[in-house]
């Protein structure tokens, strides 16, 4: 069995990982930080209705 690495697709032997090296893993976690960024930028309703509380 062999997992296939989230961010480059590669297949790799490692069980208990899920990218197939470090830079991958680190490119995963910049691109989500980068949508959940996106995501506070396009919905500034959502910031301002929990600020007003
Ligand atoms: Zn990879």
């Amino acid at each position: 069995m062999a997992n296939h690495c989230k961010t480059c697709g590669k297949q790799f032997e490692e069980m208990n990982e899920e990218f197939c090296s470090k830079r991958c893993k680190r490119e995963y976690l910049k691109t989500l930080e980068k949508k959940l960024d996106d995501v506070f930028k396009n919905d500034p309703g959502h910031t301002k209705r929990l600020s007003k509380s």
